[in-house]
């Protein structure tokens, strides 16, 4: 079995002569649509034939860009991907400037209401047109809008590339090696203590070399995301991240209301391994990602293969086909080798009703765990197949749902049927992760609101930074860490700080880790009659606010109830770890 994923569906490769026709194609499908908007006339023709080309262009992105980024994923030297997607790149620029001025014309529309009533084709869209609508409010004026969109190349965009190469090029001395710093980190997770303390020692003294330069990319970044803010009319840039996110400030407490209410119990299990470590005034910072018990099993793909089909072919046979399908077709490239990029992810090509996986597999539990995740993604995307594209791009919030749902089903199955040795090691994985979700997001949320909040004033110091981060952990780890073995640089290390155009690129983490175990959770209760629910949901996510999405099967994520309900289910996962701790 070759365990590389088929890419030769979207072009043979790149000589193929339809990735130079579709890339020739590109501008001049853009220009005819700046010249269709132009040209005025009947807005309902005007905006059904606006609608035709928006798919026609997005799903021309989609060919191409996938065949150009996804190469890449696997193979960073090839020029020729780099080549088409730095094109890509370019283009889009324009792309994005046609979607404006589309925005524009429906924001200007007195009468839109009635125009959707009058046209089959734009009911299928209606959601998309009415936030265009809503949305044309908050377009910058179309005069500076380009010179705007450039500057932020050589701004936010120039500093979070600067950031990733101090990041990626930065060496750190480890035991008489120079390593790079995402190593150091990566040590984290060995099961010597030595080895993790040294680690950690040496990562804060790497840090303190690249504080100055850090915190410019930081203090820059977040001062045009004020600008922008304002530029666009927004009172703040959270309103501004909670609106592109489809999410209300209500929702927003209920979640963190709820999840203060919480963070005793995970400091409880937080001191409960810091016990087993051996440690007595709470965990310290470079024990948090520490393994505890044992992986007993070593997986072969065959093996994770059959354990998924047979755990998560439990929530319905459709999932077990699917699943097998994507084995079967190439859909995963599976083994990590030179070249390729860590970690894991789901892309989808829309047009084609096909989702690829990468995965970096070395056969652990969680490496199986990391492709029902991913699978999840896929299945996410199978069930939003023959949508247009203006309706499948979901916001944050709701993209981790399918993930998470499948995650928590694989874990939940296993864990009924294991050894308690295992058990105690399932379970730190999953509260490892939980914690992270909930916990550090938490302090990230509070970290990023300081430091937008404070630039409002002035640029924070390289100490106001490290204070400020030290504050977070504390208002979010409490007792449940070392007070004298923090991370005052988890600022400098967490790239999501550092992504211009997304800001508060945090709590849609913890939101999606909470809305997938409710979700689960309604599914314990109903059983089979839920399936059918779970995939026209997954088939909303693009199509309707978070709170609608919700509510459609009968969820209100704006009471605090729900969130205490999700947060429940973690709690529990708490007690047993605790009791196995103890135990120990
Ligand atoms: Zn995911």
């Amino acid at each position: 079995m070759d365990w590389t994923w088929d890419l030769s569906y979207l072009y043979q490769d790149f000589d193929d002569p339809k990735l130079q026709e579709d890339l020739a194609r590109l501008p001049a499908l853009i220009e005819e649509g700046r010249q269709l908007l132009e040209a005025g006339g009947d807005p309902k023709a005007l905006l059904e034939a606006a609608i035709d080309h928006s798919e026609r262009l997005s799903a021309l992105f989609d060919r191409l860009g996938s065949m150009a980024g996804l190469t890449l994923e696997v193979d960073a030297e090839n020029e020729r991907a780099a080549a088409l997607l730095d094109r890509l790149n370019v283009i889009e620029n324009d792309a994005s400037l046609l979607s404006s001025a589309l925005t524009r014309y429906v924001g200007g529309l007195d009468n839109l209401e009635e125009i959707i009533a009058g046209s089959e084709k734009l009911q299928t869209v209606a959601f998309a047109l009415r936030e265009m609508k809503e949305t044309a409010a908050h377009t910058i004026p179309a005069e500076i809008e380009p010179w705007i969109l450039k500057m932020t190349l050589s701004g936010g965009n120039a500093f979070s590339q600067l950031r990733d190469k101090l990041d990626s090029t930065h060496t750190v001395p480890f035991r008489g090696e120079e390593l790079p710093l995402a190593a150091v980190r990566g040590k984290a997770y060995d099961p010597d203590p030595d080895v993790r303390r040294e680690a950690y020692e040496a990562e804060i003294a790497a840090y303190a070399k690249i504080e100055l330069p850090m915190s410019y990319c930081l203090n820059s970044i977040k001062q045009e995301a004020r600008t922008l803010a304002e530029a666009r009319g927004y009172a703040s840039v959270l309103d501004m991240t909670l609106h592109q996110s489809r999410m209300d400030r209500e929702t927003l407490d209920a979640m963190w209301t709820a999840c203060r209410e919480y963070l005793p119990h995970f400091r409880r299990y937080l001191k409960a391994k810091a016990a087993l470590l051996g440690h007595q005034n709470g965990l310290p910072f470079y024990d948090l990602f520490a393994p505890v018990g044992e992986s007993v099993h070593v997986y072969t793909v065959e093996e994770a293969r059959a354990t998924l089909l047979r755990e998560m072919g439990k929530f319905t046979p459709a999932m077990a086909e699917f699943m097998d399908h994507a084995f079967a077709n190439r859909w995963i490239d599976m083994f990590p080798r030179a070249g390729k990029a860590g970690g894991a992810f789901c892309s989808s090509v829309h047009y084609a009703d096909r989702s690829l996986v990468m995965t970096n597999f070395q056969g652990s539990f969680s490496d199986v765990s990391t492709l029902a995740h991913e699978l999840g993604h896929a299945w996410h995307n199978r069930c939003m197949a023959g949508l247009p594209y203006m309706l499948c791009d979901e916001p944050m919030p709701l993209a981790e749902t399918a993930s998470i749902f499948n995650e928590t089903m694989l874990s939940h199955q296993i864990r009924s049927s294991c050894a308690p040795e295992e058990e105690l090691n399932l379970l730190e994985n999953n509260l490892m992760e939980a914690t992270q979700t909930v916990v550090d997001i938490y302090s990230r949320f509070l970290f990023e609101q300081e430091v937008v909040d404070t630039r409002a004033d002035h640029a924070m110091t390289v100490e106001e930074l490290k204070a400020a981060m030290l504050r977070a952990q504390d208002a979010a780890y409490g007792d449940g860490l070392d007070p004298d073995c923090r991370h005052p640089y988890m600022w400098a290390c967490k790239s999501h700080y550092y992504s211009s155009g997304y800001n508060f690129y945090n709590f849609p983490y913890a939101f999606g880790l909470l809305f997938g175990k409710g979700v689960f959770a309604q599914w314990l209760k109903q059983g089979d009659a839920f399936v059918p629910v779970y995939c026209q949901l997954l088939r909303r996510c693009g199509s309707d606010s978070v709170a609608g999405v919700a509510a459609s099967i009968g969820i209100d994520v704006r009471s605090a109830d729900f969130w205490r309900s999700s947060l429940e289910i973690i709690r529990q996962d708490i007690d047993r770890f605790v009791q196995l701790a103890e135990k120990h």
